[in-house]
């Protein structure tokens, strides 16, 4: 039996380590962290539960895919959002609903943007052929070089070429009449940790997947409830998994990783190992590659950081629904600079989920759970986060006005996670949230693959690897690696 480690436990750890078991590799991961599930993580304080990082996901039959290729069902219960959420736009009383059923939507909005359902039809329908065209070229796909990679981008239908030459936002601009339509459509370039003015177009086929494909899930009693069943599984198949474990070396000869360090010094060995630490980062502050080293990591491209907040409130807050977005005015200019200032954000844009709304063993009776998640600077732009709690009570604040609920006086716990917490804990380079961007040179062959480049033995899987990042595209990425694995070290 051949021995694995993985190093790190996120979602694209653990799925690597199930396939991998499956196969007959006897597995260990070391985990940086105290518990297991990377960003998926889970927080609880006196009585609330609150999701850390994920609040829902996509792509729902990645999910069913991984657990049938160990021979199990998806051990979780998926609900479906609907509506998908609610945005609050600044001065508006209103809250406007997001609907998957296009007439639904176009009731909504039939104020501003005459004839919705059929302008939404034909973007929708755009994206979609977008979306099925690479799907399986570009994403659910290994490549051995930038050549291959390009071949198979010649394939891809030559009418999408457009998308390459326009972001998001021009994509919806040319769509839709209505600022506050073109708002809504291009918010999901957030959900890839950046803005719509700097997103290429081809993203709007996250719009196909968010309301016409498999739409937005999350899980009954709370995303963490993933992590908790894969555990289970894992414990079941003999998986170890070693805690508070840092790796911040390696050993290697004749072009294998022998061994890899840890930070007291102990060493770890294996057959074969596999990174879902930051395929970038690992490789250049583990691995001390030059052409990872920092300064080549500042100038690559990367997410914008979580400043998020978690409350345990005491009271319902009736306007708020389980998936909520609050936006300033001047979108243009708040995405523009705020992300590549130092300074805080003033009128902040923020995400506000409420798992309470639908799990009543999330919080104590009569009470809320409030995560608020924030956009904001990553450590290149913005290193000093001593101010956190300003900008804390400045979101509080504002949110406590626009759902007419005294939030602050009634908050019984509370904690912030700024980006220098959040890369401390799991090793986010500089804080950021979702890993490396998805710019056209960041994005299947150009992105940091998932085989090293000198040590034969050595393979990563995570967002910042292929095919990128969020809850689905990790669970690729496992997909992904295992096959990799498997043709070059054989199956068992
Ligand atoms: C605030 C926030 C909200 C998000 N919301 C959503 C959402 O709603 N839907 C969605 O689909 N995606 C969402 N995402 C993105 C999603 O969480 C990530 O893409 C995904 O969880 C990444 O998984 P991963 O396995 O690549 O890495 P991670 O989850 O980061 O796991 C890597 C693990 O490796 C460990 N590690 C790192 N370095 C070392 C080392 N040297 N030694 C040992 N261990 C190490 C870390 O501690 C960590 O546990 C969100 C992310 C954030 C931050």
């Amino acid at each position: 039996m051949k021995n694995a480690i993985i190093i790190g436990s996120g979602l694209g750890g653990l799925s690597t380590a199930l396939r991998l078991s499956k196969k007959g590799y006897k597995v260990t991961i070391l985990e940086k962290h105290s518990t297991a599930g990377g960003r998926l993580n889970i927080l609880e304080m006196d009585g609330f539960r609150f999701d850390m990082g994920p609040s829902f996901m996509s792509m729902t039959y990645e999910l069913d895919e991984l657990f049938e290729s160990i021979g199990l069902k998806t051990p979780v219960e998926l609900e479906e959002l609907d509506p998908l959420y609610q945005v609050f736009f600044e001065g508006k009383d209103k809250p406007r609903l997001i609907w998957k059923d296009l007439k639904k939507l176009e009731k909504e909005f039939a104020d501003v943007e005459p004839d919705l359902a059929a302008k939404a039809d034909r973007y929708l329908t755009r994206a979609g052929q977008f979306f099925h065209d690479t799907e399986d070229k570009v994403v659910r796909a290994n490549f051995e070089n930038k050549l291959e990679y390009i071949l198979k981008l010649s394939s891809v239908p030559l009418k999408h070429l457009p998308y390459l030459f326009k972001t998001i936002w021009g994509e919806v601009e040319k769509n839709f009449k209505s600022e506050e339509v073109r708002i809504i459509f291009s918010l999901v370039a957030f959900f890839l940790g950046a803005t719509p003015f700097k997103t290429p177009a081809i993203y709007s086929l996250l719009n196909y997947t968010e309301m016409r494909h498999n739409g937005y899930w999350k899980v009954k009693g709370g995303m963490y409830r993933l992590v908790e069943e894969i555990l289970k599984i894992l414990k079941e198949w003999n998986v170890e998994i070693v805690y508070n474990t840092e790796i911040v070396g390696v050993n290697n000869s004749n072009g294998r990783l022998t061994e890899l360090v840890d930070q007291n010094g102990k060493t770890w060995t294996a057959e074969l190992f596999i990174s879902n630490s930051d395929a970038a980062a690992f490789r250049g502050k583990v691995l001390k590659r030059n052409k990872f080293n920092e300064e080549k990591l500042d100038k690559m491209h990367w997410t914008l950081a979580p400043f998020t907040i978690y409350l345990g409130v005491k009271g319902k807050v009736d306007r708020l629904n389980h998936h909520n977005y609050f936006l300033g005015s001047n979108f243009r200019g708040y995405a523009d600079t705020i992300f590549t200032s130092s300074i805080n954000p003033q009128k902040p844009y923020f995400y506000v989920n409420v798992l309470s709304k639908s799990d009543s063993t999330c919080a104590p009776e009569g009470c809320e759970n409030i995560y608020i998640l924030c956009p904001v600077p990553d450590l290149r732009y913005k290193k000093d986060w001593s101010d956190k709690e300003e900008l804390a009570n400045n979101i509080i604040s504002d949110l406590s006005k626009r759902v007419n609920f005294n939030i602050e006086k009634n908050i019984i716990t509370k904690k912030i996670l700024a980006p220098d917490d959040w890369s401390k804990m799991l090793n986010l380079y500089k804080g950021s949230g979702l890993g490396l961007a998805h710019d056209i040179n960041q994005v299947g062959a150009f992105r940091p693959k998932n085989k090293d480049e000198e040590f034969s033995n050595l393979y990563y899987v995570g967002a910042s690897t292929t095919p990128g990042t969020g809850l689905p595209m990790v669970i690729i990425s496992s997909k992904l690696v295992t096959e990799r694995i498997e043709n070059e070290f054989g199956s068992i």
